[in-house]
């Protein structure tokens, strides 16, 4: 097996030791800065409280995970590390009575058994709760009380005894490299060598990264936590010492939540102000450590901590009988998305992190970046906390530090899924951004791109829609964020002709005499058609599971335009293509990103032909210009890339051209259209228009979970190709059904637009959940796409669970995406 080295022995990097061994891989190292009978880090003083109800799936999994692996670690008197009194979630506000029950959708969603609950069954399962102030709960029996640091040293026992060596009091303080590939730790007692490292040094990651020339998205922030004097009340309770027999506790309206510790109370506050923690001041752990000193413990600072106080003497009147025996200000990381970091070094290979993991999670993690190491991939999709899913703005010191201090102030506010970040804004703008202003556009945000959700500007149309295409009413959560104005967009889309900024899409030139082999190695699809050509297919893992779809134009014999809808897939085609050129120098490919360097218009619709009839000399008429190829062209005097395909199921074109020249397309083409009644619509409407055209997107729809067969995607596989990654793992599939599938419905009542990540039930199971959902205007009715049962049919009956309501709703026909699917024929 390869050499291992982890860098820190806290609750991740103990987790991971272990993870590896058991996938065989023993020739590991972790070494730590401090003592390892207790570190100093977050994992030393973590009051182990485990929530696993998350938004994110592969959160949830994590949790799941980590609580049946703490359950089954196990010391010599036969007790877990993991203390199952389950979890108590109170609301204290109408609005958080309400969410609990999206909350509960999700647990349903991941497979978590939730239950709402009266403020009478809250006082039955928590007695010391103040009546008065409960409206409700929701209970979770599976949650409890991690012990991480017995964990810890359990685990370090266990890996021990099968080979892991563990370097304790000892920093590392440089990574050693030779040709872009790790080769070992450096520490003051000499280098240790490596193949492959992995950096799990908690809110110190940031340090360590940087050693690695790799900027992690990470601050430290303090978290107040206190324990009070013991309590009568929980005396009688006979709890053994630290132990706990009530729920945990979280009272998320005043950003709080609570433990017992045997006779007194652990409390930890959200509310205060962030108090941003710079690691590398910290300096390195002392060869000794305390519980009450030890580098991630910060002064307590009681003033901070005084409204929590009084809070929580309303919520737990048996709290006014006692005061704060012991405070601090705790320190672990938070992301500039809230999300942990997983992955490897996109500079330095062999250089991976597992960062920013809570205790909740942090066996689910370990487990993921083991199977990546060993096995090539993790069974639980690693999308949501990929290093690689931020962009270079979002990497700066500033963004890291407003955005992680953000996350801090709401990590317990109810959040709505398409709320944007009111700062900061504008970082990225597409050349038509002044253009879309003066429209009304209503932005949102996303990888810092501002992007139009809808345009004020054709507000005025609303009352012309046809009474076919009128919107129906909405409820106040999903009337957020959303306007009858997109019911327009809509329209004019399939009946006139509308313009969209595509520019946040990723898009690569790949050129060189390389260039064709890397793609057809890379995807699904034959890509070594004429020059003129477009083909749509999938990128698929060695296990034949979709890493996403790929667009790719053939524009000259060794320059291809590639739209990319994963970021991730970006570092493997480079990975690529570097072993590529080492195999054999004369095919090396060049991979260039020119999405910020360029501009992108989809002009679509029925009139699209005339508008650009207009604007062009070329030839555009559909014998001329056919389906699925690209051209080089001029649009008003500007050189443009034009592509035959839509995201929309409609006629036209997705043009490039330079974003210097950006500006002058936009005016061009909108001037050119007014006669045609051209429009500029948004994401809100290309959403809506997506789904009724069938198109699924990678990270919401897909995952590297599924297959394309699962996923209703196998068209885009070439029947006769071979020799592509994941070719054979995809042969081995056929004949197979998928367990689940991707199915459409379409709500029954007509009106009820979902969200997404609702479960949906069958005879009153939940057998699946919700991915995306929009109000489809074509038809007039609400459709979702849900990850299903195959022997779900077509016409079967269902219902979506939304906020606690079971909403009727009918499977559609099964949807397979083909390779001529983006052309204008629905
Ligand atoms: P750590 O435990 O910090 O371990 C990292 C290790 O790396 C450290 O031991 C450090 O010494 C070592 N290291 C760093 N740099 C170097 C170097 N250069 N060389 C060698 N070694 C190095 N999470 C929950 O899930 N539930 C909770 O209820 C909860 N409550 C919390 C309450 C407080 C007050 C705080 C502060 C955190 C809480 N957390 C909770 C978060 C949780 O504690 C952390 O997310 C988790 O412990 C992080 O584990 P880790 O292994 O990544 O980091």
């Amino acid at each position: 097996a390869p050499k291992v080295v982890i860098i820190g022995a806290g609750i991740v990097g103990a987790n991971l030791a272990d993870e590896l061994c058991s996938l065989g891989w023993t020739n590991t190292t972790v070494v730590e800065q401090g003592p390892l009978d207790l570190p100093g880090g977050s994992t030393s003083h973590a009051p182990g409280l485990v929530y696993q109800t998350n938004p994110s799936k592969t959160m949830a999994k994590f949790a799941t995970y980590t609580v049946s692996k703490l359950q089954s670690l196990k010391d010599q008197d036969g007790s877990s590390c993991f203390n199952q009194v389950g979890g108590l979630e109170v609301a204290t506000t109408e609005a958080r009575l309400h969410d609990l029950k999206r909350k509960q959708g999700w647990a349903h969603s991941w497979g978590i058994e939730a239950k709402l609950i009266s403020p009478e069954e809250c006082l039955k399962l928590y007695p010391l709760l103040n009546r008065d102030r409960v409206l409700g709960g929701m209970h979770i029996p599976s949650d409890g009380l991690a012990l991480a640091a017995k964990a810890v040293q359990l685990l370090v026992k266990r890996t021990r005894e099968k080979g892991v060596k563990y370097i304790d009091r000892t920093p590392v303080t440089g990574i050693a490299r030779s040709d872009g590939k790790v080769t070992g730790v450096v520490t003051p007692n000499g280098t240790i060598s490596a193949d492959i490292v992995v950096c799990c040094a908690g809110f110190w990651g940031v340090e360590v990264s940087k050693m690695a020339g790799l900027t992690l998205p990470l601050l430290p922030l303090a978290h107040q936590y206190v324990k009070t004097t013991p309590i009568q009340a929980l005396k009688e309770r006979k709890n053994p010492p630290n132990s706990a027999s009530l729920p945990i506790l979280r009272h998320q309206d005043q950003d709080l939540y609570y433990r017992e510790h045997g006779d007194f109370y652990g409390i930890g506050y959200y509310g205060h102000k962030p108090m941003p923690v710079n690691a590398a001041s910290l300096g390195w752990t002392p060869s000794t450590v305390s519980d009450n000193n030890m580098p991630s413990r910060l002064t307590f600072t009681a003033e901070d901590f005084a409204p929590a106080w009084q809070e929580s003497q309303e919520l737990l009147p048996v709290m006014r009988e006692a005061e704060i025996a012991d405070g601090f200000n705790g320190i672990f990381s938070f992301t500039p998305d809230g999300g942990s970091l997983v992955g490897e070094s996109p500079t330095l290979d062999g250089f991976w992190v597992a960062e920013a993991v809570w205790v909740t999670h942090s066996a689910g993690v370990a487990r993921a970046v083991a199977e990546v190491l060993v096995k090539g991939k993790s069974q639980i999709d690693l999308s949501d906390c990929d290093l690689s899913r931020f962009e270079g703005v979002q990497l700066s010191l500033d963004y890291v530090s407003e955005t992680s201090q953000q996350n801090f102030i709401e990590v317990y506010n109810i959040l709505h899924p398409l709320e944007p970040k009111q700062s900061p804004r504008n970082l990225r703008v597409s050349a038509f951004f002044a253009r879309q202003e003066q429209l009304g556009a209503m932005f949102l945000e996303q990888r810092g791109w501002e992007r139009p959700h809808w345009y004020k500007a054709n507000e005025k149309l609303v009352k012309t829609l046809p009474r076919e295409w009128r919107p129906q009413e909405r409820d106040a959560w999903s009337s957020k964020f959303y306007s009858p104005i997109v019911a327009v967009e809509a329209w004019k889309t399939r009946t006139a002709v509308a313009m969209y900024d595509m520019t946040p899409l990723r898009r690569l030139e790949i050129s060189g005499p390389g260039a064709l082999d890397l793609l057809q190695q890379a995807c699904t699809g034959d890509v070594s058609r004429p020059v003129g050509t477009i083909t749509y297919a999938l990128v698929l893992d060695d296990n034949a599971c979709l890493r996403c779809d790929i667009i790719v134009a053939r524009l000259e014999e060794e320059l291809f335009h590639v739209g990319i809808f994963n970021p991730i897939v970006i570092e493997t085609l480079s990975r690529s293509a570097r072993k590529q050129s080492q195999h054999s120098s004369g095919k090396w490919a060049a991979i260039h990103e020119v999405t910020a360097g360029t501009s992108a218009l989809g002009l679509w619709g029925p009139h699209a032909h005339a508008v650009i009839r207009k604007l062009s000399e070329d030839d555009f008429s559909t014998s001329g210009f056919p389906h699925h190829t690209v051209k080089r062209v001029h649009i008003a005097g500007i050189p443009a890339t034009a592509v035959r395909l839509s995201h929309v199921g409609e006629a036209g074109w997705e043009i490039y051209v330079n974003a210097d020249v950006g500006l002058r397309l936009w005016d061009a083409v909108f001037d050119a259209g007014q006669s045609e009644g051209i429009i500029a619509a948004g994401r809100a409407a290309l959403n809506s228009l997506r789904m009724e055209k069938g198109f699924r997107d990678f990270g919401s729809d897909f995952t590297s979970e599924h297959t394309p067969a699962a996923a209703g995607m196998e068209g885009l596989v070439a029947p006769s190709k071979t020799g592509y990654t994941g070719a054979n793992a995809l042969a081995s599939l056929v004949g197979k059904q998928p367990e689940k599938r991707l199915r459409t419905l379409t709500i029954d009542d007509g009106k009820s637009v979902v969200m997404g990540k609702e479960p949906v039930f069958q005879h009153g199971k939940a057998v699946g959940y919700v991915t995306s959902a929009a109000f489809a205007y074509t038809i007039g009715k609400p459709v979702a796409y849900a990850w299903l049962p195959s022997g779900v049919r077509e016409g079967d009956k269902v219902q979506v669970e939304y906020f606690g309501k079971r909403v009727p709703a009918t499977i559609a026909a099964n949807v397979t995406v083909k390779e001529n699917w983006m052309d204008d024929r629905s």
